[in-house]
């Protein structure tokens, strides 16, 4: 009876969560004090898929993960949906950390990856509604067209072509997503729609089956080398995974690590088919627009637009909560994006409000490593770009737990260390005003056409 009043709960958390077929009453809790060979704490895509990985590599190992909710509760159950090749860090960025050829290699393992999430789920029958569609990305103004621009250059730069991503003229932008007042934008085949829930869930069948001991309804109160401690018991295991992204600073010794900051999304009703000829999305190639407080979109199996948006305040001392996910102002600010991009909406009913937290590194770089000094392994940080990275970051963590030496091992966000945020009130300050002055330099932009000077200071003081 609790745990179906439980499901009830949990459905209510996003459109994907009360829309995956079962129910999602939680598992058992840890029983009592137990012994592994791996201890991972949270059951987003990061921990699900590292558990995943290790068990494909060595059945014989003993993995257990402790989920403080349940599988998919976190940000890997609410996205949208978008299994991109898309890395926080730039190429440049990249290439500034470590050199031009391992920045490139990121990005191809950055393509793979997109395929890799697809090939597991189709093998292991995980219906996750996967459609490698790409993304088009929108200008709607001048300013927009030079970033689009700007973003094909750069890719030119390191050698990546045509087939990787392109510069879209007015025309065929609008042919691929039929949004008002396009100029142009790009297009990258490097990207699949998914329905987020239903692949975290899938993944929790999968890694059960594959004999990863997962733990429901197990807050872990602290992460030490050799040991989780929970309130029922304490898993000792040589290797430990912190995989608990915004939720981290909840963590003692942690507070400072990734700020919490939030992402809240909308989904219409099943629109008429009548609505998809002008919007278009044939394909379901997901969407953006390239302002600075951003925007994305997809279009779902079921023929609703799932979509959201940046813009929800950062909460002082890194705090988490769910009331966070409500924000009514930035609900009604992305109801209006939406209607404004596409005029054919403005009827449709807005079934679903939800929203939470990413995980942002002080220096915008997501990162994953192994401390062979005390065993405890990280992943995360990685803004709002974690669908596919996680994917990535799950199978570095098993070669690194396994002492397997790879390709990808080798990539520069390996052992990468993120300098901590600043303490409060300073944090919160400077993500706020970062906020801020993203929306209003998109308020410019739009009023003049130019790009906006402080947006890109900005972007520099927040490391962005
Ligand atoms: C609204 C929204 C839209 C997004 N859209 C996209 C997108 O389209 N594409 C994209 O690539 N990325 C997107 N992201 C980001 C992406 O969802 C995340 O980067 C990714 O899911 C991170 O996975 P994770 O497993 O590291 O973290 P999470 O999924 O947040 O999982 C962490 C888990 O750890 C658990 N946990 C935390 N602390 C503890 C503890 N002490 N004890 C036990 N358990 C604990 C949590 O309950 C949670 O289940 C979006 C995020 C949000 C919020």
């Amino acid at each position: 009876m609790y745990r179906m009043a439980l499901s009830d709960q949990y459905r209510s958390l996003s459109f994907w969560h009360d829309s995956v077929p079962e129910a999602l009453a939680p598992g058992d809790p840890l029983p009592g004090d137990l012994e592994a060979d791996v201890a991972i704490v949270g059951a987003g895509f990061t921990g699900l898929w590292t558990a995943y990985y290790l068990a494909r590599r060595d059945p014989t190992m003993r993995v257990v993960v402790c989920e403080q909710e349940i599988a998919g509760y976190g940000a890997s159950g609410r996205n949208g949906g978008w299994c991109s090749a898309l890395f926080p860090a730039s190429l440049a960025k990249l290439a500034r950390m470590s050199d031009r050829d391992r920045a490139i290699a990121m990005q191809r393992a950055m393509h793979a990856t997109v395929d890799e999430v697809g090939s597991v789920a189709a093998a292991e029958g995980i219906d996750c509604h996967w459609a490698k569609g790409g993304t088009v990305m929108l200008a709607r103004s001048p300013a927009q067209l030079e970033r689009a621009k700007a973003e094909i250059s750069e890719a030119r730069e390191f050698g990546f072509t045509d087939d990787d991503m392109r510069l879209l003229s007015a025309s065929e932008a609008e042919s691929m997503a039929g949004a008002s007042g396009v100029l142009g934008g790009t297009y990258t085949p490097h990207c699949a729609a998914v329905h987020p829930a239903r692949l975290a869930r899938g993944l929790l069948d999968v890694v059960r089956l594959a004999g990863v001991q997962v733990y429901e309804q197990t807050p872990v109160l602290e992460l030490l080398p050799g040991r989780l401690v929970t309130a029922s018991g304490t898993v000792r295991a040589q290797h430990v995974v912190r995989a608990t992204e915004g939720y981290t600073p909840g963590l003692p010794g942690y507070r400072r690590a990734v700020a919490p900051v939030y992402s809240l999304m909308i989904a219409t009703e099943p629109l008429p088919e009548a609505a998809w000829e002008s919007i278009g999305l044939a394909g379901r190639p997901t969407f953006g627009d390239l302002r600075h407080l951003i925007i994305y979109g997809q279009r779902t199996a079921d023929g609703r637009l799932a979509f959201g948006g940046r813009g929800a305040p950062y909460h002082f001392g890194s705090s988490v909560q769910p009331s966070y996910d409500q924000v009514p102002g930035v609900f009604a600010a992305l109801r209006r994006t939406l209607y404004e991009l596409f005029p054919a909406v403005r009827d449709a009913e807005i079934t679903h409000h939800w929203g939470g937290p990413i995980g942002v590194p002080r220096d915008w770089c997501a990162s994953v490593g192994l401390d062979r000094s005390t065993g405890i392994g990280w992943a995360g940080g990685y803004v709002g770009d974690g669908v596919s990275t996680t994917n990535l970051a799950g199978r570095t963590l098993a070669d690194l737990i396994t002492g397997t030496d790879s390709e990808i091992t080798r990539l520069p966000w390996v052992g990468h260390r993120s300098p901590d945020w600043e303490p409060e009130p300073l944090r919160w300050l400077g993500l706020n005003a970062g906020l801020q002055v993203m929306s209003l330099a998109d308020r410019e932009e739009a009023r003049t056409g130019r790009p906006s000077k402080v947006a890109a200071f900005m972007g520099r003081f927040l490391g962005a």
